[in-house]
C-alpha cells in the first residue's frame, strides 16, 4: 500500500530546518533549502507561529491538471511525479496548487514531494508522519 506525508501535529514546529535540510541533502544531494521540497516558513514574529508547507496527495491534483505539458502525472496513492524532460519551467503547475506546495530550484525546476518520508525521519519533534493511502 503506497504511503503519503503528512502534518500530523504543527504546534510541535520549533523551525529548526531539520526537515528541509533531510529533504535537500537527500533527494537533490544539497545543503541548499531552496531544493527542498517541505517549507517552513514565518509570518513573521515570535507569537505568529510557524507555517509547514508540503504536498498535500492530491487524489486528482490540480496540479497534474493545470500542466499543459504533461511534465506532472497523478501518483499511486496521492500526489504527482515529475517527468523532468518534458517540463518547460511554465510554473503554471505552483499556481493550480492550492496550498502553494510547489516552488522552483535554482534551475528554474519545480521542487515535488515524492512522498519519500526523509522528512519525518529527521523531525525529532513528531510533527511528520507517513499514512498508508488508498491504492487509485
Ligand atoms: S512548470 Fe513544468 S511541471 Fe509545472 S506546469 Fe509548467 S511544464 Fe508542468
Ligand atoms: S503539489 Fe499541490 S496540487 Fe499537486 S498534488 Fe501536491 S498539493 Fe496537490
Ligand atoms: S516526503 Fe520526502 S520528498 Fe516529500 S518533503 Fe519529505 S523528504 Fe521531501
Amino acid at each position: 500500500m503506497p504511503s503519503r506525508i503528512k502534518v500530523a501535529n504543527p504546534n510541535r514546529c520549533i523551525g529548526c530546518y531539520s526537515c528541509m535540510l533531510a529533504c535537500s541533502r537527500t533527494n537533490a544531494d544539497s545543503v541548499s533549502l531552496i531544493d527542498s521540497a517541505i517549507d517552513i516558513r514565518t509570518s513573521g514574529g515570535i507569537e505568529s507561529g510557524l507555517q509547514i508547507i508540503v504536498c498535500r496527495s492530491c487524489i486528482d491534483p490540480p496540479c497534474a491538471r493545470a500542466c499543459p505539458t504533461g511534465a506532472l502525472t497523478p501518483r499511486n496513492g496521492g500526489g504527482v511525479v515529475l517527468k523532468n524532460e518534458l517540463c518547460d519551467s511554465c510554473k503554471v503547475c505552483a499556481d493550480a496548487c492550492l496550498p502553494r506546495a510547489i516552488h522552483f530550484d535554482r534551475e528554474d525546476m519545480p521542487v515535488i514531494c515524492i512522498h519519500c518520508g526523509t522528512c519525518a525521519r529527521f523531525c525529532s519533534h513528531d510533527v511528520l508522519e507517513m499514512i498508508k493511502t488508498e491504492v487509485l
